[in-house]
C-alpha cells in the first residue's frame, strides 16, 4: 500500500513539472499540487522532486534564489532575469564536446554542464525606463 501511494505521489509531481513551461520552483509546484491534492505536504512534494531529478525524469537547475524545475532533460541552456526571478531557455547549441573534453582531462563520466545567461528582460527595462530606481 505504502509503495504505491508513494508511486502516485511521484506522478503527480511529475504531471505537475511536466505541465509548466516556465521553470517553476519547489515551492511555486507544491502551490500547484496542493490545490487539486489538499493533503499533500510540502516534505513529500520536496523528496519527490529530488528523486526525480536523481532520476533524470526532470532537472534541476541552480540559480540564484531558489532553484528551477525543468520538464526538458536534454542539455540546453537557461537566461534568468535578475529583476523578477523569470527562467527561460536559450537556444544556444549544448556543446557535447565540451563535455568530452573535460571527461577526458579528468577521468569524470561527465553528466551535463550549464550555462546561466543572466540579465534584465524587456519587460523589466521598460519598467525601469519610465520610473528608474536611480
Ligand atoms: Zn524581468
Ligand atoms: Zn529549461
Amino acid at each position: 500500500m505504502k509503495q504505491q501511494r508513494n508511486t502516485r505521489q511521484r506522478e503527480v509531481v511529475l504531471q505537475a513539472v511536466q505541465s509548466r513551461r516556465d521553470h517553476p520552483t519547489a515551492d511555486q509546484l507544491y502551490l500547484d499540487i496542493v490545490r487539486t491534492y489538499p493533503r499533500i505536504s510540502r516534505g513529500t512534494v520536496y523528496r519527490n522532486l529530488k528523486i526525480l531529478a536523481e532520476s533524470g525524469r526532470i532537472r534541476q537547475i541552480q540559480v540564484p534564489g531558489a532553484d528551477r524545475f525543468d520538464l526538458r532533460t536534454e542539455g540546453h541552456h537557461h537566461l534568468l532575469c535578475i529583476r523578477c526571478q523569470q527562467v527561460a531557455d536559450v537556444s544556444c547549441p549544448y556543446d557535447t564536446a565540451a563535455d568530452r573534453q573535460v571527461a577526458r582531462e579528468t577521468g569524470f563520466r561527465m553528466i551535463h554542464h550549464s550555462l546561466l545567461f543572466e540579465g534584465i528582460c524587456p519587460t523589466c527595462l521598460a519598467r525601469e525606463e519610465k520610473s528608474p530606481i536611480s
